[in-house]
């Protein structure tokens, strides 16, 4: 593979943080934008190496990549997976990941199958507690993408059960609400172990969006690694920088490297395509001893 002439190693880029974005969503998932546009964004703001890192779906990779590859970006395919974590979930971001021939096109299959089964679970809950049915709403407003909580968000303001989706989070679907359903992920070991055996690096995304304290992070870290996750997202939009300093402590120990992502979804005042703390110094990049594709 390394003498494959659509391929290099990405270290030899030598790549500043700002060039670098591993993590952002199209309109094959929750984003707001297509593959092909988000390649052309990345591009407007100085990214030289990204990843189309879609919910739980491989649908824009193709386009992705060619775009990427006339624009003369460097890519590696990416998806961000669904996991169960104890009675709570979380984000795997996988980088590099196996398109085809490998079981990712069965996983993917898995877990849209899993978002299907619980649109209906979010919406019987939802008619249970006297809201008026959103499932057809919500999927009209997927349209052809993987049916998620911010398709329901957005079928609640045009129905006008509330103002803007963000009341839609926090109201109804947001973390320990009603329309917060869980039950039908995989769990985080087998999510890991599709990632790998694909040929990816699995990356915990965004530990500090997930409503624990640092001390229970730690320990999801902690588990994460010992089931053989291998790099922890340290450069985010938001994190706070002591947790940033105590978690690439962590990571330094447990052998992780870190990735550096924006989870942009699409224009805001607030995130920028690129846009990431800094990262910490001591740890690897994910992405500096893999293969990338060439533009
Ligand atoms: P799902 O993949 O269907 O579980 O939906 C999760 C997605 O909803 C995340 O990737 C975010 O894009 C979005 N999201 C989660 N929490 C919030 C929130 N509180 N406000 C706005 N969007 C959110
Ligand atoms: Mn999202
Ligand atoms: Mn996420
Ligand atoms: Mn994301």
């Amino acid at each position: 593979m390394i003498n494959n002439p659509l391929y290099c190693q990405a270290d030899a880029l030598q790549l500043v943080p700002a060039q670098v974005d591993l993590h952002c969503h199209s309109t094959c998932s929750d984003g707001r934008q297509s593959p092909a546009r988000m390649a052309e964004l990345m591009a407007e703001h100085g990214v030289q190496l990204w990843s189309l890192t879609d919910h739980d779906c491989l649908t824009g990779q193709q386009q992705a990549m060619a775009a990427s590859r006339a624009l003369g970006l460097h890519y590696l395919p990416g998806v961000e997976c669904s996991a169960k974590y104890g009675k709570g979930q979380v984000h795997v971001v996988g980088l590099g990941v196996g398109l085809v021939e490998t079981g990712m096109p069965e996983a993917m299959q898995f877990l849209q199958e899993a978002r299907r089964e619980r649109a209906l679970e979010i919406d019987r809950r939802l008619t249970k507690a006297g809201l008026p049915s959103l499932l057809a709403a919500a999927q009209l407003q997927a349209a052809e993408a993987e049916l998620g909580r911010p398709h329901f968000a957005r079928a609640m303001v045009a129905e006008r059960v509330v103002k803007d989706e963000r009341q839609a989070f926090d109201l109804w679907l947001g973390a320990g609400k009603l329309g917060d359903v869980k039950l039908m992920w995989p769990e985080l070991d087998q999510v890991i172990a599709w990632i790998r055996e694909s040929g990816g690096r699995a990356v915990l995304a965004h530990p500090h969006r997930l409503k624990l304290t640092l001390t229970k992070v730690r320990a999801l870290v902690a588990d994460f690694a010992r089931q053989g996750g291998q790099a922890l997202e340290l450069s985010v939009p938001a994190m706070d920088p002591q947790w940033q300093v105590n978690l690439a402590r962590d990571a330094e120990s447990l052998g992780l490297s870190y990735s550096r992502g924006s989870d942009f979804h699409g224009p805001t005042p607030w995130v920028k395509p690129g846009q990431a703390l800094d990262w910490p110094t001591r740890l690897p990049g994910v992405w500096q001893d893999m293969l990338v594709c060439k533009p």
